[in-house]
């Protein structure tokens, strides 16, 4: 079976990894988080980096740490992953759901302008499959009606919207180093941003909420979390992070020889003068169910997009015609690291017979 991800471990992270196991304690027990925390945020351009078990985790804790609660609205796209509205949920904060662009698949900023009422305190940008949002007009909207910006930017390490990497626009940028993802820690995520009170906050908040300026220990100010990342895990992240110019550049030569044998079909676009990290080509199918069959009879593993989160049993149904209808035509291709130029010879020769 050609599976839709795929990652590549070299001796680098094993190396690592082992060290990590061997003599990350004591005092070195947070080694590998601190020098990854640090190489992520200087390879992203951010002040303050936090790592995090997942990037469901990120987003939580950029929530928590903005004191979204009972009353708040979070503005959301539809193209998601559930992670966004179930990070919303517990926090008693309402998520609204909003349509996407056709050609980037991602937030639609005259739906999202429409949505703003005011209640609204956040609105959370979404990199579908790495691609970019218009980000500086998200931006310009955020400043307007003076409202927080969480990019949940979890598959799009590698990804530039113009200049700026993903998740460096906003209040917080999210990123998730799932082992679907371009870079993997196993589970793992990571919470960027410019702000060091809101950095202060993160990290106060994942310590449980204990006021450490007491000279006694364990008084609790707030409730909090313990979602940080484990410096084992951290290990695999710094070599993975050292070896980023290697996946985006692969994912893209996938892309490319992707796009050179599919040109009668819509794939995922690039925005202009911005680089895509190519975390998984996408393709519109007019019916999915059968392309999806097809090809897993000739051994192809595919994935379908994530259905718009208002279809779900807990949301009302919305009015977001494109979302509702690119996400049911939607499905992502084999795009792991590992690919070769004969593998997407096949899958193409596949999908073009229909
Ligand atoms: C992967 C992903 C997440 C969640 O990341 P985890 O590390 O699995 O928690 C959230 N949002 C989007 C858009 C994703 O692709």
């Amino acid at each position: 079976m050609i599976l839709t991800g795929g990652i590549s471990i070299t001796d680098k992270e094993i190396e690592y990894v082992t060290d990590a196991v061997r003599k990350g304690w004591d005092e070195h027990h947070s080694d590998y988080k601190v020098k990854f925390e640090k190489e992520f945020a200087k390879y992203v351009g951010s002040k303050y980096a936090y790592a995090v078990t997942g990037g469901t985790q990120a987003l939580w804790l950029s929530l928590a740490a903005l004191n979204i609660g009972p009353g708040d609205e979070v503005i959301i796209p539809e193209l998601t992953y559930f992670a966004c509205s179930d990070v919303v949920k517990p926090l008693g904060a309402t998520p609204v759901f909003v349509d996407i662009l056709r050609d980037t698949w991602c937030i639609d900023p005259v739906s999202l302008n429409k949505a703003i009422t005011p209640d609204t305190r956040v609105i959370m940008p979404v990199y579908a499959y790495g691609n970019a949002p218009e980000m500086e007009e998200i931006m310009a909207l955020a400043d307007k009606y003076d409202l927080y910006v969480v990019e949940d930017a979890c598959p799009a390490v590698g990804t530039f919207y113009k200049d700026k990497h993903a998740g460096t626009f906003g209040d917080f940028g999210c990123f998730s180093f799932h082992g679907a993802k371009i870079m993997t820690t196993g589970f793992g995520g990571m919470v960027v941003t410019d702000n060091k009170e809101l950095y202060d906050r993160v990290v106060f908040l994942d310590d449980h909420g204990e006021d450490k300026s007491r000279p006694d220990r364990f008084w609790q100010k707030e409730v909090g979390y313990t979602f940080y990342m484990h410096n084992i895990n951290a290990a695999m992240g710094l070599a993975q992070l050292e070896r980023i110019e290697e996946f985006v550049s692969k994912k893209r030569q996938i892309h490319q020889w992707y796009k050179d044998r599919l040109i009668k079909w819509t794939l995922n676009t690039e925005q202009p003068a911005s680089r895509t990290n190519m975390w998984f080509t996408s393709i519109l199918v007019p019916n999915r169910a059968r392309a999806m069959a097809r090809l897993k009879s000739r051994g192809i593993d595919t994935r379908p997009f994530f259905y718009p989160i208002s279809m779900f049993p807990m949301y009302e149904n919305q009015d977001n015609p494109v979302a509702y209808d690119i996400c049911l035509k939607g499905i992502n291709l084999p795009s792991g690291v590992q690919r070769t130029e004969g593998d997407i010879d096949l899958i193409c020769e596949v999908i073009n017979e229909s």
